[in-house]
């Protein structure tokens, strides 16, 4: 690893990255299709400071979250006070919201884009500081916009691409009064094998016993295969609610599997839970995941609204994606000066062409070949070749890698004549 002898430590910290070359391209392609298909269904953009007062996030996303209790970048300010690093982007959302005083506005509709800190174990798939694009409803309470939301969803993955290697997985957390119902039912049964329980499943009894559903502990997991089924718990409400959010992924021929395990990590979700997974990217399988959360930002200390939305991973998604789906820039024209006395020529050209439209190299110096090697590199579709000799004619040699010709053509021709390679 590099190390000065006596500067800074000079690599990224542990868990970060620096995007460039082709996944910077990827991520800039992935980003665009997503915000052409959110603003298609309506959304607005919105994005909220990357920090936040602490307790935005450790009120609202459960204090048994992995989130909350392991996982903030929280620090104290200079000023003292507690702010947090957004760990996601709902909660920010929901605050801006309020302080914003769109409750008069409703619905609201977001899409957001940014990075997000989490402290985890580092690994494929895992970072300290990822990416991730967001979708926001405020204000819906109805399975409509379920169903919309999920439609973003592929609709995205599948101009992505991706839908023939990802499956949705469905749930419906109920409403308060199913949840408690099953809330009671898995404090019976995991009271009952207490014994076998993970130390951090027997925190998870007594404070959201729901969260044991999510554990990652084998032994957990073997209890949990038998534990109650959420839907032996739905009322009529929650049964009608989450059949009319099937009935519209059917209509809009969306497949999905039913997952009743599926619980997700934050405490804000009711209703409508689902997650996009692929067995293409080993443990870390789920690209994009959300669901409703009525009681947020009630829960908040705004007016009692209705919300529902999701995240999806950057990185993940760029790990899935085909370099050919990236379309490439459009490709640039190398210019080449030949000499001290055609660096002048060589700028004006270059001018001239960048401001209607072209891509430029300009090739500084060195030898030819060199020159020529990187414009190859570069994939330039010509090189324009300023040497003397042509400039005393008033033109320029132009190069067209693609048939291998050389053309002699007036300066003043150049732009007519590179038109023909667009
Ligand atoms: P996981 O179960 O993988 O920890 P999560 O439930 O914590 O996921 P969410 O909070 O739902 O994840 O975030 C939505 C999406 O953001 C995930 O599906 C994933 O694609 C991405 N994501 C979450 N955490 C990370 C991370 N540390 N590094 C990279 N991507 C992440
Ligand atoms: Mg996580």
């Amino acid at each position: 690893m590099a190390k000065s002898q006596s500067g800074p430590k000079l690599q990224p910290v542990r868990g970060t990255h620096d995007i460039m070359g082709d996944k910077a391209r990827t991520f800039r392609y992935i980003n665009q299709v997503f915000q052409d298909i959110a603003k298609r269904f309506g959304h607005e953009e919105i994005s909220t400071p990357i920090f936040e007062f602490t307790e935005i996030f450790n009120r609202t996303l459960g204090e048994t979250s992995d989130v909350v209790s392991k996982e903030m970048y929280t620090f104290e300010d200079r000023g003292g006070e507690s702010l947090t690093l957004r760990p996601e982007y709902t909660a920010g959302i929901a605050r801006a919201f309020i302080s914003n005083g769109l409750q008069q506005s409703l619905p609201c509709k977001f899409f957001a884009f940014g990075p997000m800190f989490r402290y985890e174990r580092p690994q494929k798939g895992r970072m300290r500081q990822f990416h991730q694009m967001d979708i926001e409803i405020l204000g819906v309470a109805e399975p409509q916009a379920d169903i919309e939301v999920l439609a973003i969803a592929v609709t995205l993955l599948t101009e992505l691409n991706l839908m023939d290697d990802i499956s949705l997985e469905i749930n419906s957390l109920g409403d308060k009064e199913s949840r408690d119902a099953y809330r009671d039912a898995l404090v019976v049964y995991f009271t009952e094998h207490k014994a076998r329980l993970s130390e951090d499943s027997l925190a998870r009894l007594e404070k959201n016993p729901m969260r044991i559903l999510d554990s990652k502990d084998e032994n957990d997991r073997a209890l949990v295969e038998n534990a109650p089924r959420i839907s032996d718990y739905y009322n009529v409400e929650t049964r009608l609610f989450f059949d009319t959010v099937l009935a519209g992924l059917d209509a809009l021929q969306i497949k999905y599997v039913i997952n009743e395990r599926l619980v997700r990590g934050l405490d804000y979700y009711s209703h409508t839970a689902f997650e996009f997974v692929t067995s293409k990217l080993g443990a870390q399988g789920t690209v994009l995941a959300g669901g409703r959360y009525d009681g947020l930002i009630e829960k908040m200390g705004g007016q009692s609204t209705a919300g529902i939305g999701w995240a999806a991973g950057m990185e993940r998604l760029s790990d899935l994606i085909s370099p050919d789906l990236v379309t490439q820039d459009t490709r640039p024209v190398s210019i080449i000066p030949v000499g001290d006395d055609c660096q002048t020529e060589a700028l004006k050209l270059a001018y001239r062409l960048r401001k209607a439209d072209y891509i430029i190299d300009m090739s500084y110096r060195g030898n030819m070949a060199k020159r020529m090697k990187r414009a190859n590199k570069i994939s330039s579709m010509a090189a324009i070749i300023i040497g003397e000799d042509e400039l005393k004619r008033g033109t320029v040699m132009i190069k067209n890698f693609d048939d291998g010709s050389q053309t002699e053509i007036a300066l003043d021709q150049v732009m007519t004549h590179l038109n023909h390679y667009r």
